[in-house]
Order: C-alpha cells, then structure tokens, then sequence
C-alpha cells in the first residue's frame, strides 16, 4: 500500500519553472512580475455532484483543472500555478496515474506549475485552486459593463448541457452530435488567449459555467445595467441549434452550464479590434445584444418583441 507520501511523489512532483520552489515543502513559493496584480480562484468537483463516481479519471484531470483556468480566462489574467486538493477514497494507482496524466496534459499546454495541494482519504473530492497574474487595474471584472455596451459571446452555447442530457438518458443524439457534446462536457478548451486579448477592450467578462442567461445576469447585477439580447444571434451548438423548437434545445442553450465560453461586454468602438482578436485565434465571436439603462434581461424574438423566459441557472442550493 503507497503512503500518502508515495503518492504525491509518484503523481503529482514534477518540475515546476515557474516558481521559485514547487511541491514538497510547507508552502510553495512564487513572485509575480513586476506591475501585476495576483488573480485567485478555487473550483470543487464533487462525485455525484459535478460529475458521475465512475467518469473517467484521465478526463476528471482535464476538467479539474480547465474550469479553473476558465475563471482566468473570465478575468483576462494568465495563469501561472495551481495547487490540487483530492479526497479519494482509496489509493488506486491506476486511477491516480490517468487523472494526473489528464491534469498534466492540460497544465503544460498552458504553462500552470502544480505547485502544492492535499491528499487525504474521503468521498472523492477534487479541488483546485489557481494563481495568475494580470496587468494592475486591468482584470475584466464584473462590475465594469456600461449602458451602450455590445454583448459578445465565443464559441457556442448548449453543447455541455445537450451532452448531459445525453447521458442521463434525457435527449438522444446522432453518434456525431454525441461526441461533439460530450466533448464540450468534459474536456472544455479555456478561452485564455482571448481573455488577454480583451484586456483594454472588454469593459466586463465571465465565463458561462451555470447558463448563458444566468451568468449574463450576475455581469447585470454587478454592474447595475440592463440588456436586451436578441434570441436568433445566440451562438448555439449546431446539436443545440436544431432542437431549438423544443424545451430541450432552448434549456441548453439559455439555461445550460458547463460550457465555459466568454461572455464580454465591450463599447461599440472596440468592436473591430474584438474581432480582430477572435480572429487571430481561431476562435469565433458572436455579438447578441446590448446593455441598457433598464434593469433586467430581456430576451427579443427575431420579429424585436419580448420572449417569455423563467427557468435560470443552476443552483446548488435552490
Ligand atoms: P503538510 O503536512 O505541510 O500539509 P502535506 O504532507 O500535506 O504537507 O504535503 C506535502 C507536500 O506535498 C506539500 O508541499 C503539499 O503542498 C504537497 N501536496 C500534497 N498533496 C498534493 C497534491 N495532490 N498535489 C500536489 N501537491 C501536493
Ligand atoms: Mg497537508
């Protein structure tokens, strides 16, 4: 039986560049370049919760991690380093090594050190913490969307939640659309290139993880404006796009979590460069509505009236 010690060793020691000292001591040790300020975000999966008892670890790695550095995507910061906290019910070699490889994979591709956790016996319980840097006073919060602001969103909507849909046996897909789906649910790709781009573009951002309409709603809140979103420019999941006439296409895509695309405020003389950005990624933008003076978030239909919507977000208490 490897103590825990053996296995923090074998699975989560790597090298780490990026800090000044890494895994193995009683705190990590890390300086920021000068001019930055430091961005913190902890994410939790919990099984049965987040994600099923039996998901496969490699994938439970990527998606441990990539919902965190989506929080640095949302705030335009670069993530440097992570700490990774796990409860597990027991020390299962071959599970630990497929969910560190998914991890690892991830972190490489963007250059996030893994420089500390926990590991204790528990219900399986996965809990990482990401540290960034992003240039003093200009992280895309909440509260900074202005009346007259165009609403952007990359990529698509709904996929994540039309594949869970998929697996609990709710909606059947092609073999096609299933994959595609699933693949938005448990291996979402952060947008963090696009978040640095929008630094001095974007007056406000935050990723989708609780539902389009949701999450827009908190950017309105925060920052006390309205918006008027045109329903047919929603960027939907082509999977998502053809089953718009039915509850299960409009949920996914209003009210669907787990996607981890952007949502950006911007002013319209910005829209050029947003574009530009996008472009030079490889990552479509989408704009749908735009911020106004009212409080509250209304839905037009093609033909400009209002659409009736209830349903929100998740809610883990509600
Ligand atoms: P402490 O007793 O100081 O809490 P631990 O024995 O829990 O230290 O951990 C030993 C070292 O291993 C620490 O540097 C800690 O950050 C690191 N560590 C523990 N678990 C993990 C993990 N799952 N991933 C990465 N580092 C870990
Ligand atoms: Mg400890």
């Amino acid at each position: 039986m490897p103590s825990e010690f053996d296995l923090i060793r074998q699975f989560f020691t790597r090298p780490a560049p990026g800090a000044l000292l890494g895994v193995g001591d009683d705190a990590a040790l890390m300086a920021l370049a000068p001019g930055n300020e430091l961005a913190v975000s902890t994410d939790m999966l919990v099984a049965g919760r987040h994600f099923l008892a039996d998901a496969d670890p490699y994938l439970l790695g990527h998606k441990a991690l990539a919902v965190n550095l989506s929080d640095m995507a949302a705030m335009g910061a670069t993530p440097r380093w992570a700490t990774l906290s796990l409860a597990l019910p027991a020390a299962d070699e071959a599970w630990l090594r497929a969910f560190s490889q998914g991890f690892y994979a991830l972190a490489e591709r963007f250059h996030v050190d893994l420089v500390g956790g926990d590991t204790t016996r528990g219900p399986l319980n996965l809990c990482v913490t990401i540290l960034g840097e992003v240039p003093a006073g200009l992280a895309l919060r909440r509260d900074g969307a202005r009346c007259g602001d165009e609403i952007w969103v990359t990529g698509s909507l709904g996929g994540a939640a039309l594949g869970l849909r998929h697996l609990l046996g709710q909606e059947v897909l092609t073999e096609a659309e299933a994959r595609d789906c699933l693949g938005h649910l448990h291996q979402p790709e952060p947008r963090v290139a696009l978040g640095r781009a929008l630094l001095g573009l974007a007056t406000a951002a935050i990723d989708v993880s609780d539902g389009f309409l949701a999450d827009l709603g908190h950017v309105l809140s925060r920052s006390g404006v309205g918006a008027e979103v045109n329903f047919d420019r929603l960027p939907a999941h082509p999977a998502v796009a053809a089953r718009l006439p039915l509850d299960a296409g409009r949920q996914s895509l209003l009210a669907g979590g787990d996607d981890y695309d952007l949502c950006f405020t911007a002013p319209p003389v910005h829209a050029d460069a947003v574009s530009a950005a996008a472009a030079s990624l490889g990552l479509p933008v989408t704009r749908v509505g735009c911020l106004v003076a009212e409080a509250g978030l209304r839905l037009l239909a093609p033909d400009g009236s209002p659409m009736v919507w209830e349903s929100c977000g998740y809610d883990h208490f509600a």
